[in-house]
């Protein structure tokens, strides 16, 4: 796996522009590492490996806030990226199981990373949902009752889909859980830090008069020591 350069995340961030976290999210595994076909990742091998990306870019450290359901009081969490996710990447990948439903055998594949990415796309969550549905389960008949069982294997299948942190509050002991949505903080951190190289790219040319291109070319240290010049 390569880390991102600078051009990755500038070209990443104007791309996903508009577009879901799980669309960013094949985008950014399509650079890391060109060899896999990032849409034919389960969910639990998609969030591993941008958790893996994510400590190239950003260190190990996850800082994660929320505020308590009952008393309002905001509390703040700093995981390593393995503790989240060394659960995810030790999993074997889910297989297709069968499911009986009425009196109908219907084969559930795990949900993939491309099929979230499609579903993402649409407006309409129940439209989203049948989509989701449809790509686990192509031969499932479009019952309510067969969707609802295709749903509850396909959920119990991928443990990518329920990464969640267990929070209590010491100033009311209330506990709750919340997800950790993966691909959503890394599309945040590279829409963020687009704007901190495209910035860099405007002080750099203007000091310079360097091409886009070769400032994005340069390594980050590089970057850093010629934007310290600058500013010295
Ligand atoms: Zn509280």
């Amino acid at each position: 796996m390569r880390a991102l350069a600078a051009a990755d995340i500038v070209e990443l961030a104007e791309a996903g522009q508009g577009r879901g976290p799980s669309f960013l999210a094949l985008g950014i595994l399509g650079r890391a590492d060109p060899s896999i076909d990032a849409a034919a990742l389960t969910l639990g091998q998609r969030d591993a490996m941008l958790l893996a990306v994510r400590a190239q870019l950003s260190g190990p450290r996850l800082d994660f806030v929320s505020a308590c359901p009952a008393c309002g009081t905001v509390l703040e969490m700093t995981l390593r990226a393995e503790e989240i996710g060394l659960g995810l990447a030790a999993q074997p990948a889910p297989q297709t199981r069968q499911i009986r439903a009425g009196d109908a055998v219907i084969a559930v594949a795990p949900l993939t990373a491309g099929a979230l990415a499609a579903a993402e796309q649409l407006a309409d969550p129940d439209s989203a949902r049948r989509l989701l549905l449809k790509a686990a389960a192509p031969d499932a008949p479009e019952e309510e009752a067969v969707l609802a069982a295709v749903e509850a294997a396909v959920e119990a299948m991928d443990p990518g889909l329920d990464t969640g942190l267990d929070w209590s509050c010491p100033a009311c002991a209330a506990r709750w859980s919340e997800a950790v949505d993966v691909a959503a903080l890394l599309a945040g951190e590279i829409t963020v830090r687009s704007r901190g190289v495209l910035a860099d790219v405007a002080v750099l040319a203007r000091a310079f008069h360097w091409s886009e291109r070769d400032i994005l070319a340069l390594p980050a240290e590089r970057r850093r020591f010629y934007l310290d010049a600058v500013q010295a």
